[in-house]
């Protein structure tokens, strides 16, 4: 068959016989001319020679061996292709000899005769005089190789030096610039130094590679080479590592960041599409039933709670299972949320599941949502690691005979042994706690479940198209009636007492408090940061020796932690003095105050996460942020922030801003912080382009090629766990 309408490479001649009109497919006005192209396409693709050939592992070139490989491997460089797409730093371009007269800053190569040959004690020098100008040439460190070429020359000769030309007082001066007989036409590429591997390296195995290239065949869809301006793959690798006069190198650097994020969002799609072929149970809810039980909540729903739920319960109607984040800042009302859900689909005779991530939080949930299922005659149980053996099984019985319709628990619940009857709807609170593989295994517990995953890391937009891309999302964007804010101030390590005499008089008013620091205990590799142990038994003896004081922390055993937070709970301590622990969820109306310590320890999102524990108050709280001595401009910067920003969302994307993508609560993790080109903060316009151009390729069914598939799998696979394109 012919290759027409493939989007072959540049030089490779029937790029001008493509049945393409100029721009983009937007322009075409019957659809059937683009369907017709599309099918054209498709019947013309096979794998190319150059998938073959982008695909070799790098062994196969001359001059690579384990050695280099395995360096090379550690940095995810293992086939030609990822070779390709290393950029060099810098080109170093000696075309034509300049004379001295017209030298300037920059690199030159210059002829002339050698005036002065001196072996000073520290440089070899020579003086040259191209009849234009003088040039001096210095030498700092003489290898055996360069003494015989240096010594071999004499006052007189004639010489070629080439390099990196500055100005010192009155005359130019080269550093170390190569010395020849003769002048050769010669481009320098500077490659990074990866894995310890020189730039000469791998500027040799990307020459290697090239002797052998098949004609390139451009995997990115032709309609968005054009739409978008990019050079064509062959032209943008050539002249890139082989170039012939300076690259764009500007022009090609957006194409590979674009690509990055293409590949991203067409993995993203597959998933979706593959979400899509999946069975789910429908789950029917009329807005008569959905009425009657909102009217059983204590409250009526924010207009926020109410769209958010309009959108899980059209999903559940679908055939195809819901991957929905629902998003609300801490303290918006998600638990509400979801708890309708959870009685919708239980009403409907199936069983959910209601994964969280600590005991206290699941014991707290159970607790305070227990009420409103019993009054909805829906059966409710919880199961956590330290549920007794007896309990276990009895729970895991009734659960198996569909007799528990909602069971809330910690990751206990996809233990082995544990099986459904006939589960429908899986939630998970404070997803960024959760891995990936941990959310996946609950969903084989059901045929495909509806999943519906809760966050109170409220993230920057750009981040969520790209960490969570696969997903629908739903937005909590109002607090509940009647918040206030909560009134936030920083303080250094001496003004401590201040926050102490503060949380005494709230404690005398009958309020509770809290005080976080970011250790359990003190740690001689961690100096000057405070911990909770220690600054217990301190201020047990110091100031808040007349008051009832609680610990709770991390490495406390299951049931000691149930019940220092149940009595907090109650109301039966004053005082918690505590880890992040309480950061996720734990909910107490009458906490007040909290006290950060070491306040610098932590992300802006988490801080205000840990400011939101006092957010859900009825009183007015308060909130002080204690940085340690040591800590940097930075990260005071950050709490100050804080102090004044009390939108999640605003801190969010602060943050981001501030630490990048990495430092973003549960993004760590997360595949996209493999790209390679991409920066998020810079390239938001470029991930929003390319998520448009694949949903246009969804839309019009554009066909996806074997090379573009193979590169997505290459790309996305591993770091994407849960994704198997094709
Ligand atoms: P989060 O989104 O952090 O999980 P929760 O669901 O725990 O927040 O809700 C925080 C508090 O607000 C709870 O005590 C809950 O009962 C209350 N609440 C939730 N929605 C409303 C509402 N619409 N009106 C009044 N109070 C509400
Ligand atoms: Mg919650």
């Amino acid at each position: 068959m012919k290759l027409v309408g493939r989007s072959r490479d540049s030089s490779h001649s029937n790029i001008n016989k493509l049945p393409y009109i100029e721009g983009s497919i937007f322009k075409y006005s019957r659809r059937e001319d683009v369907s017709a192209l599309m099918k054209r396409e498709t019947e013309i693709l096979h794998t190319s020679d150059y998938i073959k050939w982008a695909f070799t592992p790098l062994t196969e070139i001359k001059g690579i061996g384990k050695v280099i490989l395995d360096k090379l491997s550690k940095n995810r460089i293992e086939v030609i292709y990822d070779v390709l797409n290393v950029i060099p730093t810098k080109y170093d371009f000696y075309l034509h000899l300049t004379p001295i007269e017209q030298l300037d800053e920059g690199t030159h190569a210059v002829r002339g005769k050698v005036l002065v040959r001196e072996n000073r004690r520290i440089y070899f020098f020579l003086k040259i005089d191209d009849g234009t100008g003088f040039l001096s040439c210095k030498w700092f460190n003489i290898t055996p190789f360069l003494r015989k070429i240096l010594y071999s020359i004499k006052v007189g000769d004639e010489a070629v030096v080439s390099g990196k030309v500055s100005h010192f007082g009155i005359f130019w001066e080269m550093h170390h610039p190569l010395i020849a007989k003769e002048f050769k036409k010669r481009i320098d590429i500077t490659y990074p130094v990866i894995g310890g591997l020189e730039s000469r390296r791998i500027s040799k195995a990307i020459r290697d590679a090239f002797s052998e290239a098949p004609p390139f065949f451009d995997y990115l869809p032709y309609f968005i080479i054009r739409k978008r301006k990019f050079p064509f793959l062959s032209e943008m690798l050539r002249n890139i590592h082989l170039p012939k006069t300076p690259p764009e190198i500007g022009s090609y650097k957006k194409r590979l960041r674009y690509e990055e994020l293409f590949l991203l969002n067409l993995a993203y799609q597959r998933m979706k599409q593959e979400n899509k072929e999946k069975k789910a149970i429908t789950i029917n809810i009329n807005d008569k039933v959905l009425q009657i039980l909102e009217s059983k909540l204590p409250f009526k729903l924010t207009h926020a709670q109410q769209r958010s739920l309009k959108e899980i319960i059209s999903d559940l109607k679908k055939d195809y299972p819901m991957m929905r984040l629902l998003q609300g800042d801490v303290g918006s009302g998600k638990t509400a949320v979801v708890a309708i859900a959870a009685v919708c689909a239980a009403k409907k005779g199936y069983q959910v599941s209601f994964m969280v991530p600590t005991e206290v939080l699941a014991a707290q949930h159970y607790e305070k949502l227990l009420p409103f299922f019993s009054s909805c005659n829906v059966n409710c149980e919880i199961l956590v690691g330290s549920t007794p053996k007896r309990k276990r099984e009895e729970i895991s019985s009734l659960l198996s005979q569909g007799k528990i319709n909602i069971l809330i628990g910690t990751h206990t619940l996809f233990q082995e042994g544990i099986s459904f009857k006939n589960m429908a709807l899986t939630i998970i609170d404070e997803q960024h706690k959760f891995g990936v593989e941990q959310r996946n295994r609950l969903m084989k517990k059901g045929i495909a479940p509806h999943t519906l995953i809760l966050s109170a890391t409220p993230i920057p937009r750009t981040l969520c198209l790209a960490v969570y891309g696969d997903m629908d999302i739903s937005i909590i964007d109002e607090l509940p009636p009647g918040r206030k804010s909560v009134k936030s101030y920083m303080l250094t390590k001496k003004r401590r007492k201040e926050a102490y005499g503060f949380v005494l008089e709230e404690v005398k008013k009958g309020r509770q408090a809290y005080v976080v620091y970011p250790l359990i205990s003190e740690s001689e590799n961690v100096p000057n940061v405070d911990a909770a142990e220690e600054m217990y038994k301190k201020l047990k003896e110091t100031y808040f020796e007349n008051i009832r004081l609680g610990l709770l922390h991390g490495d406390m055993n299951s049931d000691e932690k149930m019940k220092v937070s149940g009595l907090f709970r109650k109301g039966k301590i004053d005082v918690l003095i505590s880890t992040t622990v309480i950061e996720v969820g734990v909910d107490v109306e009458n906490a007040t105050t909290i006290i950060v310590e070491n306040a610098e320890k932590f992300g802006l999102a988490q801080l205000h996460q840990l400011r939101g524990r006092v957010r859900r108050s009825k009183h007015q709280s308060y909130s002080y942020f204690i940085p340690g001595d040591n800590a940097s401009l930075l990260a005071r910067r950050r709490i100050s922030y804080l102090c004044s920003i009390d939108d999640g969302f605003k801190l969010a994307e602060i943050d981001f801003h501030l630490r990048g993508a990495g430092d973003i609560l549960g993004v760590r993790q997360h595949g996209i912080l493999n790209l390679v080109h991409t920066d998020l903060i810079r390239d938001s316009i470029i991930l929003k382009q390319a998520k448009k151009d694949v949903e246009i390729m969804t839309k019009y069914n554009y066909p996806i090629s074997e090379e573009l598939m193979y590169i997505l799998k290459k790309k996305w696979e591993k770091s994407l766990c849960y994704l198997s394109i094709g």
